[in-house]
């Protein structure tokens, strides 16, 4: 594998028939406190430092994983669109990277795009799935087909007290009533490269994506492991609805990640792209970090 980083993208990485470009689309910022659940600060703020509003600076990574004429991407970053006070709220920064900034660098339209894999419908990674046209909102990727869990869907639309907040109905609604979106159950294969894994901890039907080839894979882990901090087995976010289901999901993966030297890669992580993994005596720690 070959790893360039330019300018927050990571360029030529190749899997199989592959070649996949890991774009920054803009920054926001979450609690940190929210961000690594029981964790005391004294610990979290090693790997991740604060603002004066405790909140920490996250990336909204999209993978652009290319093939022929197939261009698949995974998850659609903050968007645009927020109104003054959630930008504020949320410290939503696109002035260095913007939501379709870096498809365009790499000579992709919006309407080029033949899959969006939607990991789950939060707002950080569907926020850019459409736009708002004339007062209505449309698919952002107007001739892709926008896969995403049935389950996750149904708990979207009608999301607890304690989740509500982290959905923006306009964000993926609109997708089922344009016929675009693809709903599934369990775990799929896109093909034979890339699978979809159904996971269940930080949400319902929260999905990862492994791409394998013969000699190679990688785990795109989204809110499972959402940066290199959130390695270590009780870094949980305090979002998680299940967070003893995480616990024994970023078990399983991370055990599977060191037998089969998996290289993972973030979403959240403003500084890394990805990290190989070990075990440790008190379950698993970073091994190599890419930048
Ligand atoms: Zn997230």
């Amino acid at each position: 594998m070959d790893f360039f980083n330019r300018l927050g993208y990571l360029i030529n990485m190749k899997t199989g028939k592959y070649t996949i470009d890991f774009v920054q689309t803009g920054y926001f910022g979450l609690d940190g406190g929210a961000m690594f659940g029981v964790v005391p600060k004294v610990l979290w703020e090693k790997s991740i430092p604060s603002d004066n509003l405790n909140r920490i600076t996250l990336g909204t990574r999209m993978p652009v994983i290319r093939s022929g004429s197939r261009i698949i991407i995974i998850d659609t970053g903050i968007g645009e669109y927020w109104d003054e006070k959630f930008n504020d709220r949320f410290s939503v920064d696109h002035t260095e990277f913007t939501p379709y900034g870096g498809l365009k660098q790499l000579g992709i339209t919006p309407a080029d795009v033949t899959d969006v894999v939607l990991t789950h419908l939060h707002f950080d990674h569907t926020g850019g799935s459409v736009i708002s046209e004339g007062g209505k909102w449309i698919p952002a990727f107007p001739n892709a087909k926008y896969h995403m869990h049935q389950k996750q869907f149904d708990w979207a639309k009608e999301p607890s007290p304690k989740d509500k907040g982290s959905f923006a109905s306009e964000r993926f609604v609109p997708l089922a009533e344009e016929g675009v979106a693809s709903f599934f159950e369990g775990s799929i294969n896109l093909d034979d490269e890339i699978q979809l894994i159904e996971t269940n901890g930080h949400t319902f039907g929260h999905l990862l994506v492994k791409l394998t080839d013969s000699s190679s894979s990688y785990l795109f882990c989204s809110d499972l492991i959402p940066t290199s901090a959130h390695v270590p087995l009780p870094f949980i976010m305090g979002f998680d609805l299940q967070p003893l289901l995480t616990l024994d999901e970023k078990s399983k993966f991370l055990n599977d990640a060191v037998e089969e030297n998996t290289t993972l890669l973030f979403q959240h992580d403003t500084e890394y792209t990805g990290a190989t993994v070990k075990k440790v005596d008190n379950g698993f720690a970073v091994n190599e970090l890419i930048k």
